[in-house]
This record gives C-alpha cells, sequence and structure tokens, in this order.
C-alpha cells in the first residue's frame, strides 16, 4: 500500500537524465526504488543512507553503487523515519547549458562591443596628450616647443603634471642653450661677435660666393693708452670703441673683436667704395669724442672686398692688413683702400 503511494508520488518524475529517486526506512532498506528488483536491498553502508540514519538531511557528492559519480540531496522524514534520497548524475548536473550560454553573450555582446567602443575612446583621449608631447619633446632639439606645448589639452592631473614639467623643463634647457649658443658667439669684453663666429661666416659667405667688404681696424697707439691709464680703462676704452663702431656700422654689419684692439666689420652686399664709406664713419665717430681714458682715440683702418680684390679669405685678409699697415704707415687716424687717393 504504502508502495504504491510512493510509485504513485515519485513514479513520475526525477527520471530523465539518469537521476532518480529512492526511499528507505529507518533500517535502510530501500522501500522505493524505480529499479524494483532493488527493493528490500539493505544499503545502510552507503553514506548518504548512514546519515539518514542519523536523522540529518543534506547534500552529498557521492559514487552510487554503479561506480557513477552522483550529487544526492537527502531528506529525513521524522514522521515515518524514513530518508529521500534524489540522486543525478554529477556530469550531467554541472553540464553547461549551451542554449543558457549562447543566449548570454547574444545578450551581453551589444553592452561588450559598446564597452569596447568606450575603452578605446577613453583610452585615445588619454593617450593624446601624451603623444602630442611626446613629438613636441622630439622636436624639441630644433626650437623651442613651450608655445605648442601650452595648447597641448592636457584634461587630467598627470598629464597636466607632465606639460607643467615639460613647459618648465624645456623652456629651462632652450634658455640654457640660447645662452651658451651667445656665448660661444660672442666676445666676453665687448659683446661683439668673436673670431670663430666670424670664420665660420666667412667660409659660408666664400662657399656661397655672396658679395661683401670687409674693414680691418687697429686702435692706434694703445700700448700707450693702456700704459698710462692701465689695462682696466684701456679695457673700457675697447668697449667705447666696439659700441661706436656698431653704431656707425649700420645694422646689416657685422662687428667682430679678431683679437687684442684688433676688430673686423663685415659688410655682406658693399663693395670697396661702400665699405670705405663707412669705415669712415666709424673712424670719424670714434675719434668725435672722449673716450673712458678721457682722451679721444683714434684708428686706422684697411679695407678690402670680395670677390672683386680677392676670391679667398686667406688674400682677402692679407689684403685688407696690408692696407691697415699702409694707413699706419701714412700717419695713422685713416682708412686705405689701396685707392685712398681717388676715394677720398
Ligand atoms: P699701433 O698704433 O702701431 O697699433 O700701436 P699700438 O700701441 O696700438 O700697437 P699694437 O697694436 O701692437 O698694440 C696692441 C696692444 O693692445 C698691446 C696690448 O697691451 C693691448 N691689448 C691687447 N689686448 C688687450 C685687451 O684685451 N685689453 C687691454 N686693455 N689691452 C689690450
Ligand atoms: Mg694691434
Ligand atoms: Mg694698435
Amino acid at each position: 500500500m504504502e508502495d504504491n503511494i510512493l510509485y504513485d508520488l515519485l513514479g513520475e518524475h526525477f527520471y530523465q537524465d539518469d537521476s532518480y529517486v529512492y526511499v528507505v526506512d529507518k533500517e535502510g532498506r530501500i522501500i522505493y526504488h524505480q529499479d524494483t528488483e532493488r527493493i528490500n536491498d539493505v544499503v545502510n553502508e552507503n553514506l548518504v543512507v548512514q546519515k539518514l540514519m542519523n536523522k540529518e538531511s543534506g547534500a552529498e557528492r557521492i559514487v552510487n553503487s554503479r561506480e557513477v559519480d552522483m550529487l544526492a540531496g537527502y531528506a529525513y522524514v521524522p514522521e515515518t523515519g524514513w530518508g529521500i534520497v534524489a540522486q543525478r548524475p554529477t556530469e550531467i548536473a554541472l553540464k553547461p547549458n549551451h542554449a543558457m550560454i549562447r543566449q548570454m553573450i547574444i545578450n551581453s555582446l551589444p553592452s561588450l562591443l559598446l564597452s569596447i567602443v568606450l575603452v578605446f575612446f577613453i583610452a585615445k583621449l588619454i593617450a593624446m596628450p601624451l603623444q602630442k608631447m611626446a613629438l613636441l619633446t622630439e622636436d624639441s632639439t630644433q626650437q623651442n616647443p613651450s608655445n605648442q606645448l601650452r595648447k597641448v589639452n592636457a584634461w587630467y592631473y598627470e598629464a597636466i603634471r607632465l606639460k607643467r614639467a615639460l613647459t618648465s623643463s624645456l623652456g629651462f634647457l632652450h634658455d640654457k642653450v640660447d645662452h651658451i649658443t651667445h656665448e660661444s658667439q660672442t666676445d666676453a669684453l665687448t659683446q661683439l661677435t668673436n673670431r670663430r663666429t666670424l670664420d665660420s661666416l666667412l667660409r659660408l659667405w666664400v662657399g656661397e660666393q655672396t658679395r661683401f667688404a670687409l674693414i680691418v681696424i687697429d686702435i692706434d697707439h694703445f700700448k700707450r693708452i693702456n700704459d698710462t691709464y692701465g689695462h682696466a680703462v684701456g679695457d673700457q676704452v675697447l668697449v667705447y670703441l666696439a659700441n661706436t663702431m656698431k653704431a656707425a656700422a649700420g645694422e646689416h654689419a657685422v662687428c667682430c673683436r679678431y683679437g687684442g684692439e684688433e676688430f673686423v666689420v663685415l659688410l655682406p652686399d658693399k663693395g670697396l667704395a661702400e665699405a670705405w664709406e663707412i669705415a669712415e664713419r666709424v673712424r670719424l665717430a670714434v675719434c668725435a669724442e672722449a673716450s673712458p681714458c678721457g682722451e679721444k682715440i683714434t684708428i686706422s683702418a684697411g679695407v678690402a672686398a670680395f670677390p672683386e680684390q680677392a676670391d679667398n679669405t686667406v688674400d682677402l685678409f692679407h689684403l685688407a692688413d696690408q692696407r691697415l699697415y699702409e694707413a699706419k704707415r701714412n700717419g695713422r687716424n685713416r682708412t686705405a683702400t689701396g685707392l685712398s687717393e681717388k676715394l677720398s
């Protein structure tokens, strides 16, 4: 009778996927099993049945009598002392539901794609200022990138700090480079172009066959100025001469301290006659007023022109020097061109 009820209750269910249910009484005897031959088997050595006999309910992973790995749920029924065990093969219970997974993938695909696009977009936004700063830093040897750096849209904290650090260090670097470049090209006492720069300029112009003239200038009796007023005053006289020369020679002239108290003025795109005029302007300006020693000083000058009179710098300087000494020989405080009578 009881068996019949159990069969009615349990007989129709639980048997797909090799799942099954069995019921044991309080001695561990099977009183219901889908396999009727097992009815009345005493299975009290079974771990789950032992737990039921201890009046426990719960779930276990076990290996059944056919050596199949099963997940078992068991419930003790206090009213009768029976135990009900429902078992399902572990492999089937845990087998993923492919359809469900496919559906999950389909459902999550749009948001996944959106996330990828968003991540890509945000990554680009983050990388953009860094990329621009990297490019500007690579170019920084050519020119000071501070102005372009200012335009970079550094919109987050780290980029702002990086931009600030780059702006200040590159600015500092360029100031230093400018300063050192200026120092390497300039005479420290007079601030005129130094001889090294003059030589490279001459190489360039001769290489390009640029027309120019040069004036070689030497102070007359400068030893006496030094001897009378001291070397420091002599230095001030050199600075005075440099400033007067720059002002009188015009903005296109390149005024250079060639060494000691000898100076050279380069006049791009000028011929001999124009150079003579400029040399005279300088000479007259120098002796027009008292120098820092209190006395007026005078200078002598020699002039030569490229390429009319020499096709290389050595010959050109030799010619200008010869004319300078000619001016000295002829009484100083004058300009010699080799054609001085005609010019003056
Ligand atoms: P001259 O008219 O023949 O040129 O006579 P000078 O006395 O000027 O003779 P010279 O050109 O040979 O003299 C060069 C002098 O310039 C010698 C040196 O004492 C002085 N001198 C060279 N460099 C400097 C410098 O940097 N500062 C000072 N104060 N004197 C210098
Ligand atoms: Mg001299
Ligand atoms: Mg001299």
